[in-house]
């Protein structure tokens, strides 16, 4: 039998996700429960798939199908495609697996031409909606499809509304929107070239394939890349029979949530348009009514959407987004998903469902996106500066998270500014799903237009980025790039503050405060920690920082680099005397000067870390970043090592490096100059025999761990000058204090040759930032100058320095874990890169086996629940 690219309603169910996209699935399962769904059908993610096979095409074969069940859905409703009787319009949409809000296109009305809307008109004896079906139609078609600018469209409206004195869509007339319908197609036949096309089917047809292509849209690539969604997945069509909110004043269409989702609380939220259609709503064309207005106003309607909202929750376990429309008075469901929340909501309401039975602690640990937790754990505002600061101005507490940047009023400026190392606030009079790079590079998002469930809510929310919309009191001026707000003109590059968890707008900069974290984000964590196999440890290398990670949840520290330690400005001219030394004498004597302040650091982080193990890598420093470059430093430099200016320049001159990442590093340093080694062996030793000795309750295994080795001998070499040095100290000491000695596995030649490097190491921690450098043989330093050409050609879906490329850098880390043991069964194997902190490597180190993941402090609770998610999974 050939394939099946198209199911009706009827035919799906919940877990056909893959298949029929989540918008389908949920419509064919709300149709199973018996909840009032206008009918229709869902073309697969097959089809879209096939659509790019086939060069952009949707084959006869597939619209063969699409007619099939065009008819089919006939004979359900009873209306016909292009019928002068009995017109059947429908709605396209898209739906991929995971939702992708704002980013994919819909149209309605579907079905109407000249003919079709005169029927409609006389039919039903309301004329005004059936040509405002049309003008709609005709606008989104050409917006959607055709992409003729919307622009267009609405400054006709504007100009009409003008015309005849009014402020509202509303209050234009049938005959006003039979006028605009003409003007738009005026508008499309300058714009395209042709007239607007009459015929049903190839509207239908024009449609679909605008969806399938949408999934290829900028916008959708960067979304998917954000949220590691494949680009082979693709997106289903879902073709369904129009309800119409739009037929008078019983009518209306809304946006609601069964539970709050900016705080989780249990109450229905959401927002309700009277007489309007489906993007009205998210639009903010019109500002809705909440929710609980509608009860009044729709008390039928509103009861029986009350018992769907139980009928799902209780149905999905979860929260659920809902788009329906009332027809003269009555329901219908037009859409279900598990709704987007802020990070704080998901928690409140992952335990608000455990306590109500509805699901237990290991399926509340998985439904929190880990990446989202990011920002539970970010500064929000002085307390006691917010207090004293004048509020200017206050709209809707969209997205929370507090933010301070300098104002810019596009996204391209946003990005570009962010760029330079600006941080900036994005000032829109209303987002678009085209802003969301500039959404992203923001500090966070002030609209004046739009409610909570606009697009600028949704995407922020999702993003946790902080966002304040809806601010009307704003007088924008977007052209001369100013606005005003409270009496006051702002412009470009002026400082502003907004809070996203409150919806107060600020004038100037305010300081922030570290996040502190209990409740629910302590319980969802704790289940979290029953879970996991890996350990999380944490890249720390101040006290503080190991600090803040043990608030976090950090089981020891996985990497110290301690060539970070000697970035302050008083501790410089030692690490340069070291480096400009041309004798073994002058470089110990530098040493000498380095070994007490390296010594107190590492008391410091054994202090902070109170007994868990700290594995404290030697140094890595590109020694090009040490050397001074300004001429007053050089000069001080040649004074301090009684050497000439000249002689220091030509020392520096010596140090530089063609490809310093590949250069005199890591152990290639200690293989030059042992007595580096040997130093650092010294303060790690002694600094943990006097913390054992502070504290004979902790049981102090230093781990020193030797970067960028490629050979055995390497290791084998310097591993030599660490023992020696260590025991030396330990027999002196009169103590029986045990310590590690392992390796970085960041070059490709470590991961090939791991079994023979393993005899010699007590651990392994997989260095992927080198190995994903030197696998791809590109630099990391360098990379981002290219990468977007590749993901714009498809080459790369993702940055292999943020997400593991598992296919290769992947199979080196764990060809090594299996070759490391085989040799050294004892071997304990970790990750260090920046990897270990995020989800979707995390679940890859827990299939290969790894004891632990270290990553940067406030990563480490994102870690620790990634880590239990990938262990829940693997038990499935
Ligand atoms: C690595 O290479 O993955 C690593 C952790 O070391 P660094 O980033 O310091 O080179
Ligand atoms: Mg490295």
């Amino acid at each position: 039998m050939s394939k099946k690219y198209v199911y009706l309603f009827s035919e799906g169910n919940a877990n056909m996700r893959e298949l029929l996209g989540g918008k389908g699935a949920n419509l064919a399962e709300m149709t199973n429960i018996g909840l009032p769904v206008p009918q229709g059908f869902t073309i697969t993610t097959e089809a879209c798939t096939q659509y790019y096979e086939d060069g952009q095409k949707i084959n006869d074969g597939i619209q063969a199908e699409i007619m099939e069940y065009i008819t089919k859905l006939e004979g359900i409703t009873g209306k016909k495609f292009g019928d002068l009787e009995n017109p059947l319009l429908v709605s396209v949409r898209s739906g991929a697996r995971a939702s992708m809000p704002g980013m994919m296109d819909t149209i309605l009305n579907l079905g109407l031409n000249e003919d079709v809307v005169d029927v409609l008109a006389k039919k039903s004896g309301n004329p005004r909606w059936a040509w405002d079906c049309y003008r709609r139609f005709i606008q989104m078609y050409s917006d959607v499809v055709m992409e003729v600018g919307k622009k267009y469209f609405e400054q006709l409206i504007d100009q009409m509304k003008e015309a005849r004195g009014v402020t509202q869509d509303v209050e234009l007339t049938a005959d006003d929107l039979k006028e605009l319908a003409g003007q738009f197609k005026a508008e499309y036949k300058s714009k395209i070239g042709a007239d607007f096309p009459t015929d049903p089917k190839e509207q239908l047809m024009g449609a679909i394939k605008a969806v399938f292509r949408s999934w290829d849209n900028p916008r959708a690539n960067v979304y998917r890349r954000d949220n590691d969604i494949p680009y082979s997945w693709g997106t289903a069509v879902n073709v369904q029979s129009m309800a119409f909110g739009n037929m008078g004043d019983d009518c209306g269409t809304g946006v609601a949530f069964t539970r709050n989702p900016a705080t989780g609380e249990k109450k229905l939220f959401g927002e309700f348009l009277t007489n309007a259609q489906g993007e009205d709503v998210v639009a903010g064309i019109r500002t809705p009514m909440p929710i609980s207005e509608m009860s009044e106003k729709f008390p039928e309607a509103f009861a029986q959407f009350e018992k769907v909202c139980k009928i799902l929750e209780d149905h999905y376990h979860d929260m659920q987004d809902m788009e329906f429309t009332v027809e003269n008075g009555k329901l219908y469901m037009l859409q279900t998903r598990n709704g987007k929340r802020t990070p704080a909501a998901a928690l409140k309401i992952a335990c608000d469902l455990v306590d109500g039975g509805m699901i237990d602690e290991k399926q509340a640990v998985a439904m929190i996106d880990p990446r989202t937790l990011d920002t539970l754990l970010h500064p929000q505002f002085d307390g006691e500066v917010l207090k004293k600061t004048p509020v200017i101005g206050s709209a809707l507490a969209a997205s929370p998270g507090a933010a301070c940047g300098k104002v810019v009023f596009s996204a391209e400026d946003a990005k570009a500014w962010a760029e330079r190392g600006e941080k900036v606030v994005l000032v829109r009079l209303e987002t678009s799903p085209e802003d969301i790079e500039g959404m992203k590079a923001a500090q966070g998002i002030l609209t004046v237009r739009g409610g909570m469930t606009s697009h600028a809510a949704v995407v922020a929310r999702g993003m946790g980025k902080c966002c304040v919309s809806g601010c009307g009191a704003i007088k924008m001026d977007e052209e001369n790039k100013q606005f005003e707000l409270s009496g006051k003109t702002f412009h470009e590059g002026d400082w502003l503050s907004i809070d996203g968890s409150t919806g107060k707008i600020y004038d100037g900069a305010i300081p922030t405060v570290d996040a502190s974290i209990g409740g629910e984000f302590g319980r969802v964590m704790g289940w979290a920690d029953q879970y996991r196999r890996l350990k999380v440890r944490t890249n720390a290398d101040t006290p503080h920082d190991a600090a803040q990670a043990r608030k976090f949840g950090a089981e020891g520290i996985g990497l110290c680099r301690t060539e970070h330690m000697f970035f302050d400005a008083d501790r410089i001219p030692a690490i340069r005397r070291m480096i400009c030394s041309d004798t073994v004498e002058q470089r110990e004597a530098a040493l000498a000067v380095l070994e007490p302040m390296q010594q107190s650091d590492f008391e410091g982080i054994y202090e902070a870390m109170e007994g868990l193990p700290v594995t404290i890598r030697f140094l890595d420093p590109p020694l090009h970043e040490f050397v001074p470059t300004e001429e007053a430093d050089i000069e001080l430099l040649a004074k301090d090592m009684g050497k000439s200016v000249a002689e220091i320049k030509a020392i520096i001159a010596g140090l530089h490096e063609f490809n310093p990442m590949m250069g005199h590093r890591g152990c290639r340093l200690a293989v030059t100059y042992p007595e580096i080694a040997a130093m650092q062996t010294r303060a790690v030793i002694k600094a943990a025999l006097n913390v054992q000795a502070k504290h004979p309750e902790w049981t102090m295994v230093p781990e020193i761990m030797i970067p960028l080795v490629g050979e055995v001998k390497e290791l084998a070499y310097v591993k030599k000058v660490v023992v020696e040095t260590a025991d030396a100290i330990i027999k002196e000491a009169g103590s029986n204090m045990k310590y590690l000695v392992g390796t970085m596995i960041e070059i490709p030649r470590a991961a090939l040759t791991a079994d023979e490097i393993a005899k010699q190491a007590d651990f392994f921690s997989f260095g992927t930032n080198d190995l994903t450098q030197m696998t791809f043989g590109f630099s990391r330093d360098d990379a981002g100058k290219f990468l977007d050409a590749y993901y714009d050609k498809k080459i790369y879906e993702n940055d292999p320095f943020a997400k593991l490329d598992q296919t290769g850098v992947g199979k080196l880390v764990d060809m090594a874990c299996k070759m490391g043991r085989a040799t050294n069964p004892e071997l304990h194997l970790g990750v260090c890169g920046e990897h270990g902190g995020d989800p979707s490597s995390v679940e890859f180190f827990h299939r290969t086996g790894l004891d632990y993941v270290s990553c940067s402090p406030f990563r480490v609770p994102i870690a620790r629940l990634a880590a239990a998610q990938a262990a829940i999974k693997d038990e499935k």
